[in-house]
């Protein structure tokens, strides 16, 4: 499938996930704005792995998302880089902050509610006129399996992938009759940075290497006993993207190896 002519805009795409999809849309020619919290300096490698099998063009707009005005301010760049707007949006970007309910620091429930949440809205918002003038668009939120099943010590977490969810169906169903759709993802589970301290904790706890503890975590937790790679995501991505999914709106797919359905 060419994406030939097509521009998007991939939040937190330096690393994980999101680099992955930057990496997939534009070898299959999609023009892609890369925007991450990370400097252009400290963002090199990646792009630099993104460009290495990019047919579009690729560009780099840091943002930190945590805080609104950058985000306004990523809206203007991305209208200048592509004036004719964005075919594409993927709502990647996602923090995680590990604490009991009531040690929780409101600061970090508001980062991540910027972050997870408010973000995806801010851009959700940006994006949809022009898509709704070229009658195309293509919305794609990633959300977690948190959204479907509850793990202690993640309310942040868990409160803004839900409400991801809920915005996904909203907007979905705002722009269905406009030729948009806008979808969610719900992986357990993935090989990729943001998990790096949760396998830390679980190793301290239980007196285990990192490796055990990625297996006791990762494997021993997913009924298939096998761990997302960011690249499978992508391929989700690129598949809601398609034709095939042109009539698929307002869904939440749960990439997670039967964890939600044990
Ligand atoms: P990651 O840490 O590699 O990616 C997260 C990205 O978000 C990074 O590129 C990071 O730079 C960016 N980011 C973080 N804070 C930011 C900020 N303040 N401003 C702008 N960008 C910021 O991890 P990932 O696993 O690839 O995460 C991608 C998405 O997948 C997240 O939304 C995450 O919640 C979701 N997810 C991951 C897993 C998993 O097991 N890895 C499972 C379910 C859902």
């Amino acid at each position: 499938m060419s994406l030939a002519g097509k521009t998007a805009l991939i939040t937190g795409s330096t690393s994980g996930i999101g680099q992955s999809t930057a990496k997939l849309l534009a070898a299959r020619g999609c023009s892609v704005l890369v925007t991450g919290s990370r400097s252009l300096e400290k963002a090199t490698d990646a792009l630099q792995d993104i460009r290495s099998t990019a047919v579009g063009a690729i560009h780099y707009v840091q943002c930190d998302l945590r805080d609104v005005k950058q985000v306004e301010e990523l809206c203007r760049r991305a209208d200048q880089i592509f004036p004719a707007g964005i075919d594409i949006l993927v709502n990647n970007a996602g923090i995680q902050h590990m604490a009991p309910v009531d040690e929780m620091p409101l600061e970090k429930w508001n980062d991540l509610m910027q972050v997870n949440l408010t973000a995806p809205f801010m851009l959700s918002k940006h994006v949809v006129p022009a898509m709704k003038k070229k009658g195309w668009g293509r919305i794609v939120n990633i959300s977690s399996v948190q959204a479907i099943m509850t793990h202690y010590n993640k309310a942040p977490y868990i409160s803004s992938k839900t409400g991801l969810v809920g915005l996904t169906r909203a907007v979905a169903m705002d722009t269905a009759a406009f030729g948009i759709t806008c979808n969610a993802i719900c992986p357990a589970w993935t090989d990729t940075p943001l998990v790096a301290p949760q396998v830390k904790m679980h190793a301290e706890k239980n007196n285990m290497s990192l490796d055990e503890a990625k297996i006791d975590l990762f494997t021993n937790a997913t009924p298939t006993r096998k761990i997302n790679q960011p690249a499978q995501i992508a391929g989700m991505i690129l598949f809601l993207c398609s034709p095939d999914a042109d009539n698929m709106t307002g869904t939440s797919v749960p990439m997670d190896g039967a964890m939600t359905i044990q």
